[in-house]
Order: structure tokens, then sequence, then C-alpha cells
């Protein structure tokens, strides 16, 4: 191989398609079946409601099966879920159970260490994790021998973003029990060029609507790369108008400029649902809504995290903001928020970063080495990725109690939590839940938007999807 070139754009997608074209990997078999040690040493390092190893003893003393007969045996329709002595492990443990160990390498025919290879040769030797999502098929037994294989799903670039130009690979990775696929997760890194200071010329290689910024719009965009939602406020009579334009229509007076923050919060006042034609960057149908703000005005946004068969008329929802580039963000509306969680807050140790990057079987030295991860640009030791996720977990699983099942986890990363920080779990039960009044499966179904916050601003924000595991027509189902 030559000297490190940039190849072009081409070249690059080139490869990668030769990548994607080789199809899942050789599948790769966990070292131990699920095993009930592990699970205990993940719960302890992880933690239940309020983080502390009693709390995982206190749930292991009523879980650990001595001779229990085996679930599979158990008639379900005559045994409350929750009285089933629980012999899963924890959703979010699946890929601790295929992590490589402590002197594990990647396979050969691992598609995100190809890609790792083609990237650094094509001029982008900086990586950083941004987005895991899993999908739990079905739970995983204690004594199951599992296998994985990944392949190379998505590599999209190059593109401009806050820490340098870079491409975003996405692998997605399929867990399996004799064959039987019982998990996946699609895990996305950004492999950059550190900028260097200076702007990037490469232009956003997939495109957005843009909106046409004018002297009087300019305000609402400053607000929506801010996080605000601006409502234009007439600084002679109060009026409040969207959208913004020069001159008030209740007293005439010109625009100077003035407005006020709105709460982020209003109702769905109509919509839309968008199907053709094609819209740039989306994936269609789409919901569009007009959205009623206390604040006496009507605006227009992307529904987002609703199907359109949930949106109705009247649907409380909030404020969100798609951020495009530095430049630009989006408004956009989510579901409000139903229920709120109990913050977990999280006194992130040494010993804690070290024990849960060990229990979740991840030897990377800057989750374990203080001098490595200072050397990485750390300040200090930090957080793995596969304990983020397991905290998500344990939060929502936590609140929810038995008899509710984890359907899948998707996680955006963000800032590092740092030894010597602090984590804060939230979470919020959004409406996108539906309303369980039919009583079906599909409505038994709940969102949880959680969000870890750390010294450093949003370390993780994730949603998490909760089913009612309890089996329709058993002695609490009912029969609708
Ligand atoms: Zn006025």
């Amino acid at each position: 191989m030559s000297a490190a070139q940039a190849m072009t754009p081409e070249e690059v997608k080139a490869a990668a398609d030769r990548i994607a074209a080789a199809g899942d990997s050789r599948p790769r078999l966990a070292r131990d079946p699920v095993n009930w040690p592990t699970i205990r040493t993940w719960l302890e390092a992880i933690g239940g409601a309020a983080g502390t190893v009693a709390d995982a003893d206190t749930v292991l003393a009523d879980t650990v099966p001595a001779d229990t007969v085996p679930a599979d045996t158990v008639p379900a329709d005559t045994v409350p879920a929750d009285t089933v002595p629980a012999e899963t492990a924890p959703p979010a443990m699946i890929q601790v159970w295929t992590m490589p160990g402590l002197h594990g390498s990647r396979e050969s025919d691992d598609p995100l260490g190809a890609m790792m290879a083609l990237m650094n040769e094509a001029g982008y030797p900086a990586v950083i994790a941004t987005n895991c999502d899993q999908t739990y098929l079905r739970e995983v037994r204690v004594g199951e021998q599992l296998a994985v294989s990944a392949r190379l799903l998505e590599v999209t670039g190059p593109k401009r973003t806050a820490l340098g130009e870079g491409w975003f690979v996405t692998t997605r990775s399929t867990w399996t029990a004799n064959g039987e696929p019982v998990a996946t997760m699609d895990f996305r890194v950004l492999k950059y060029r550190p900028a260097r200071g200076e702007r990037s010329a490469a232009p956003a290689a997939q495109p957005v609507m843009r909106s046409m910024i004018s002297a009087d719009t300019a305000f609402f965009w400053e607000g929506t790369a801010a996080g605000e939602l601006r409502v234009q406020a007439c600084e002679r009579c109060g009026a409040r108008r969207h959208p913004p334009g020069p001159r008030c229509p209740a007293c005439g007076a010109m625009a100077t400029g003035s407005y006020v923050v709105a709460a982020g919060t209003g109702e769905v006042y109509s919509y839309v649902v968008h199907h053709h034609p094609p819209v740039p960057g989306k994936k269609l149908p789409i919901v569009i809504a007009l959205v009623e703000l206390p604040e006496g005005v009507r605006m227009t946004g992307e529904l987002l995290g609703v199907a359109p068969e949930r949106v109705r008329i009247g649907l409380p929802v909030r404020a969100d903001f798609t951020r495009i580039d530095d430049d630009l963000a989006l408004p956009a509306w989510r579901a409000g928020a139903q229920a709120t969680l109990p913050p977990r807050v999280i006194d992130v140790t040494p010993t804690f970063v070290v024990a849960s990057a060990l229990a979740t079987r991840d030897y990377q030295d800057v989750h374990h080495d203080r001098d490595r991860a200072i050397a990485s640009g750390a300040k200090d030791i930090f957080l793995n990725i596969l304990t983020t996720t397991g905290l998500v977990q344990q939060y929502v699983t936590a609140w929810a109690g038995p008899g509710q099942s984890v359907k899948a986890i998707s996680i955006r990363l963000g800032a590092p939590c740092q030894a010597g920080d602090t984590l804060t779990l939230t979470g919020e039960v959004t409406s996108a839940v539906g309303t369980a009044a039919e009583g079906t499966a599909e409505d038994s179904e709940r969102v949880i938007a959680v969000t870890g916050r750390c010294g450093l601003g949003d370390h993780v924000t994730a949603t998490v999807r909760l089913a009612d595991s309890r089996i329709p027509g058993g002695p609490e189902g009912g029969k609708g």
C-alpha cells in the first residue's frame, strides 16, 4: 500500500461498497454461555434504582435460581409473570457476552476493522462513537450460547462536523442463539480529520432543506441555533406574531427585533402526513404539524417520533431542535411528557469507571488507565459505551418494575463522562406510547426519553422502548 494519501470520496465509497458487499462476518462464539457470575458482576457495577450493591443483592436474592424449574416448562398462563424466577440477562448486556476479552483481537473479516483501516488510509485518523441502537428480539436466558456477526451497514460522507471533516460509518451486529437472531445493534462512529481551527470547505454531502433567512427572521434562526423558540413581539403593543414580519398587524409599528422566548410547549392544532414528493434528507412519510403555542401563535414543524396513525388534534407536544450544522438548527416537535422518572444521580468515581468497564468486559485502556486516558486527550478515565447503555437500561427498568421488558435502546453519545464527575439521569414518558385504551399489544408500548448529563454537557440522550411482557389473556391480562 502506498504512503498515506487522501483518497477521493468516490474511491472511499467504492472501497466501502466492496466491504459492504462481503456481507456478514463469520459468526463468532461468545467465550462463555450466558451465566450468573457475569450478570452478578454487571449488576454490582452498574447498579439498580439507587445504584448500590445492596440493591443488586436484593434483586439477586429473589432471582438466583437454585433448582428452579426452567421458565420454559412453567405453564405461563397459570403463573403470574412476575413470580416466575427471572432467568434472563439484562438486555443491555447483550454485547458483553461477545466482547473479545483482555487478550482478544479483531477477526480478519470484521467490517468495522476494515473500515477503520480504509479511513486511516483515506486521511481520517480520529474516531468517536456517536450512536448505538440496540433492538432486543427476545430475552436471553442463562445457559444460552450466543454468537455474533457483523456487517457494514452504511457509510456517509464526507461531512463537515464540529470536530472536522469526516465520515459516518455504521455497522450492524446480530446476535444469535442456536442460529436464532436474539438482538441487533447498529453502531455508528465518526471517523474524522481533526479540524485545525479553520472551516472545512467540504459541502455537506446530504442536502437538507434550508430556510431563507432574512433580516426579519434572523432572530428566529439565531434562537433555534441556541435551542430557543423565539416569538416576535411588538415593542409598542406587545402583540405576538409568527411567522415574523416587518410590521405589526395589530398596531402597524415596525419590527424592532424584540421577541419573547416561548416555553417550548404546545398542542397539535392541525397536521398533514407527507408521503410525496421526496424531501432531501428525509425518509417518508413524515408528519408536519401546525402547533398552537400557549404564547398565542401557531407554528409549523416536523413532528418527530410519532407514527402518523398516532397523531391527533390536541396532542401535547414540546419543541425540539434538529441541529444541521454549526449555523443551522431546525425547529421540530416531539410528543410531550406524560410522566417524569425520578432522577438518578451517579457519583462517577474512578472505582465506578473501572468496575463498570471491567464488568462489561471492556479492557480499553482509556477506561482504567489514567495516563493513557490523558494521552488520548481526556482529563481522566471515562465511562465506556457498554456502561452508558447499561445505565440507561437499568434506570428505566428499575422504574418500570417487573413485567415490563425493554424492546430497544437507542443511544446518542455526547460529551465524555470522566472520573470525578457526576452523571444525572433524567427521563420522561413521551406520549408516543399510545393510549393503552384498546389493550392491544402495540398500545401497551411505552417510549421513555432519557438524558444523562454530566459536567461537560449531555453525555447521552436515549430513547427506550418498553413493552408489557405479561401474556395477554393471562390472569391479569383481561379479555379486552
Ligand atoms: Zn403592535
